[in-house]
């Protein structure tokens, strides 16, 4: 049996149930072996982070204590230079081979955003990529990936069958959730409970995560 694994990158700073739960629903939908969260390390095409990269990893990694095939990779936090995630990818393939069916999952705003990654037309020779639906992302998508979506999408899952190229864009239960939000409700004072674990938030709080600077 061919392995599949898929790729759950991001800052999670913090880490949310927006991205739990969506993790869950593909390796279920695709039927994955595993699923691998990647802390990104220094996110090239974004702000920095509230916390720092050893924060973000431990609130992934309490995140997911209970739930063994969620997998914690932070193979992205020990490069010496910015997190490009088809480094992550040829480091994978170097891993598993060229048979494993790999599944790079991303967000419909990060998607959107695809034409600013680095070589990221080289993604889906490494790669399927699965695009979730976001509630609170609207994004008119550039033409180059409308072209993109054309030639490699497929219907469902059970068609998605390619070691890499293919394209599914996944409904999966839609929760607003984002870590922007989380981050500004605690600096109004406010509580994010239920958007992310207690455990999560916990962390947050003995560390002091997200607080105004006063
Ligand atoms: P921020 O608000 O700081 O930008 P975020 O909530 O978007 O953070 P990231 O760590 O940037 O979280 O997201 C990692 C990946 O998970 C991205 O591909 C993103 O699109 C996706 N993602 C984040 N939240 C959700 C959600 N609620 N539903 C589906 N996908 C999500």
């Amino acid at each position: 049996m061919t392995l599949r694994v898929g790729i759950l990158g991001g800052t999670f700073d913090p880490i949310h149930f927006g991205h739990l739960r969506s993790a869950v629903e593909v390796r279920e939908y695709l039927k994955l072996d595993e699923l691998r969260l990647v802390p990104n390390a220094t996110p090239p095409h974004r702000d920095r982070p509230g916390a720092t990269a050893q924060q973000r990893l431990e609130m992934v990694c309490l995140a997911t204590e209970f739930d063994d095939q969620l997998l914690v990779d932070d193979c992205e936090l020990k490069r010496e230079r910015p997190s490009y995630t088809v480094e992550t990818l040829e480091a994978l393939r170097a891993e598993l081979g060229c048979e494993a069916s790999l599944f790079l999952i991303v967000g419909w705003d990060a998607f959107c955003g695809l034409p600013g990654w680095y070589r990221w037309t080289s993604l889906l020779e490494l790669a399927s990529l699965v695009v979730l639906q976001r509630p609170e992302h609207d994004q008119e998508l550039p033409e180059v990936l409308k072209d993109l979506l054309a030639a490699r999408s497929v219907g469902d899952a059970s068609a998605m069958n390619a070691t890499h190229g293919e394209i599914l864009c996944l409904a999966q239960t839609p929760l607003a959730i984002s870590a922007t939000h989380i981050r500004s409700l605690i600096g109004e004072g406010r509580s994010p409970r239920f958007l992310l674990p207690d455990s999560v938030l916990g962390y947050i709080e003995t560390q002091g995560l997200y607080r105004p600077l006063t």
